[in-house]
């Protein structure tokens, strides 16, 4: 049954237990060495289990600091820092403590600094300031891997999360604490934190299996305070239970452990709760004994659940007893106890929100920077995916240059050899009517207008057609191609030779007399007649007539030229053929 009204007084463990959490665990010594390395470490190790050795080897190590490594220093003062506080100095030691976190460069040594200064902090009531630093402890604990310093670090996280009401919290970081540890004064204190937050929260369905488990881990770990811690929690939920005498009989079969321990809070809560029990148990006479024990006990001026506790059964038994002023006087002092260790609690809560809201703000802010961020970062790759877009453009455009330029060519290329096609005579190659007038009549103004001579030889193969209709058009084609070969060999670059026609040839001769020309058709004539003999049309013999024009006679009209020309190849055919002949009667013939 859960008695109303009780509820309240049935947890009294605050803060002291915080404090031993901070104790470290009690390590045997270790021989005393000279090397500061090893004084360091038995320093460290002894802080507790032998304070006094603990402060000779402080005062050895202050004297021989000239010769300490730059962290063996650091290390020093960080153990000086932690003894200052041990002593109570709170105040003194929480700047010592910073500096260390400051300037340290070992991880580890910054983590134990600041899971010291969380515990001056609280203990000092700065609340805000302690769950600053524990978050910040926690977000260094993924770098942590001493595991005495990641259960001081989750030991305080836990521990200060429950005091804040945040037992969930607090259950995590006792649970993590276990999983890390699944032995020794890790494992005790995380399942001693973890009984903590499931009586505290209310969540009693495992409460007696884990509570069980917790005293065992911590008797095998030899940690009787934690395992009493436990006990105590027990007897609280027992007395809600209605079960008194079951928490009396625990606590006081631990009694004596608990006062040879000799922590006095500890103490001091085992008699608050056992004046309830006895209270409840109508044993008025030990509830008012162990009520006065609670009160005396414990840490000095200040508010605790168990001197709240204490005070309120005084003031009930002094009432009971019909004591009036010593009711009033308790009353006070109760109520006092009582307003001071509900601001405690209050200040740890708002603390809790206060630090909680301030972290979020930054969250935020640090979320507005990363979305600013984001933008930016994707502004930049927008204006990257810009730059290659117009690069892949510009590719592009220099393709469809390339191409445009590359038709442009082909289509030039086609259009030249068009021209070139157009202007020659398809079968031997030479120039056609049409291109051999142009280029004649070109060539003849040129020669006007420097008064040079020029001649125009017309030849015309004899008897072609009989070559065709004896040997077939292809042989006649082979005896064409052959004439123009003979031709081409007596013609100069400048001499302008065309196909005028089937059979028939034309030759333009600037910068030629008369005299010269004849020369030259003659010399053609002859070529024709012995280079055709006989191999392409056996029976027939090949031969061709020749009529020659020349401006001093007709002037520089092409026309005109080529009607004497004309005239005079006439003439050569009559004549014979097989020969050259000019229109001008004075003209010389020339027959083979
Ligand atoms: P002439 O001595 O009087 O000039 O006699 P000819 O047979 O040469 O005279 P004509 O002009 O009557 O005959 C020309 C022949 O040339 C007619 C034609 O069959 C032939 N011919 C014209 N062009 C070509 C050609 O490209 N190839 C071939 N094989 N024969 C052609
Ligand atoms: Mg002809
Ligand atoms: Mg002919």
């Amino acid at each position: 049954m859960l008695r109303s009204g009780s509820q309240r007084w049935a947890c009294v463990a605050g803060w002291t237990l915080l404090v031993a959490m901070l104790m470290g665990t009690a390590v045997a010594a270790v021989p005393t060495a000279d090397d500061p390395a090893q004084l360091l470490k038995q320093a460290d190790s002894v802080r507790t289990s032998d304070h006094p050795e603990f402060l000779q080897l402080m005062k050895r190590l202050g004297a021989e600091a000239a010769t300490l490594s730059p962290q063996q220093r650091m290390h020093l003062r960080y153990l000086q820092a932690w003894a200052v506080g041990y002593q109570g100095d709170y105040e003194t030691a929480t700047p010592l403590l910073n500096a260390v976190i400051a300037e340290s460069t070992d991880a580890t040594l910054r983590f134990r600094a600041g899971t010291t200064l969380v515990n001056n902090l609280a203990i000092g009531s700065h609340y805000e300031e302690a769950f600053a630093q524990v978050s910040q402890l926690l977000d260094q604990l993924p770098q942590i891997v001493d595991k005495d310093a990641r259960i001081q670090g989750l030991g305080v996280a836990a521990f200060l999360y429950n005091e804040a009401g945040q037992y969930d919290l607090g259950l995590n970081y006792a649970t993590q604490m276990v999983r890390e540890n699944p032995v020794g004064d890790g494992n005790c204190k995380g399942r001693m934190i973890q009984v903590q937050s499931l009586y505290e929260s209310g969540k009693f369905a495992t409460f007696g299996k884990q509570s069980r488990e917790a005293i065992d881990a911590c008797n095998k770990a030899s940690e009787f305070l934690y395992a009493n811690a436990v006990r105590f929690y027990v007897a609280s939920f027992d007395i809600q239970y209605g079960q008194s005498s079951a928490a009396i009989k625990l606590l006081q079969k631990n009694y004596a452990d608990v006062r040879r321990i000799d922590y006095g809070e500890l103490t001091s809560e085992f008699d608050a709760t056992l004046a309830r029990a006895y209270w409840d148990e109508g044993e008025t006479a030990l509830a008012q004994q162990y009520a006065h024990a609670a009160v005396d006990g414990g840490v000095k001026h200040e508010f605790t659940k168990s001197r709240t506790s204490a005070y309120e059964l005084l003031y009930l038994i002094s009432k009971q007893q019909g004591d009036l002023d010593a009711a009033l006087t308790y009353h006070e002092k109760y109520t006092a106890a009582d307003k001071g260790y509900l601001n405690e609690v209050s200040a740890k809560a708002l603390a809790y929100q206060t630090v909680k809201q301030q972290l979020l703000a930054k969250k935020l802010q640090i979320d507005t920077l990363n979305k600013q961020n984001q933008i930016l970062s994707l502004q930049q790759a927008l204006a990257k995916k810009a730059a290659v877009a117009s690069r892949l453009y510009i590719v592009l455009l220099l393709l469809v240059l390339a191409s445009i330029a590359f038709w442009t060519y082909k289509i030039k290329r086609s259009q030249l050899r068009f021209m070139k096609l157009a202007r020659r005579d398809g079968l031997t190659g030479i120039f056609n009517r049409q291109h051999f007038v142009n280029e004649a009549e070109l060539q003849l103004q040129y020669c006007r207008k420097s008064s040079r001579g020029a001649c125009l030889v017309l030849i015309d193969l004899d008897h072609f057609k009989a070559v065709n209709d004896t040997h077939g058009h292809a042989v006649g084609d082979r005896v064409l191609l052959r004439a123009v070969e003979a031709c081409k060999t007596y013609l100069r670059s400048t001499d302008i030779f065309g196909r005028l026609g089937g059979e028939e040839f034309g030759i333009l001769l600037p910068e030629c007399t008369l005299e010269q020309v004849l020369v030259r058709a003659e010399q053609i004539r002859v070529a024709i007649a012995t280079a055709s003999a006989g191999e392409d049309a056996p029976g027939i013999p090949i031969s061709a007539s020749f009529g020659v024009s020349s401006v001093a006679h007709s002037g520089y009209e092409l026309r005109q030229m080529l009607i004497h020309a004309d005239e005079a190849l006439y003439r050569a055919k009559r004549e014979g053929r097989n020969r050259v002949s000019v229109v001008d009667h004075s003209a010389m013939s020339l027959a083979s």
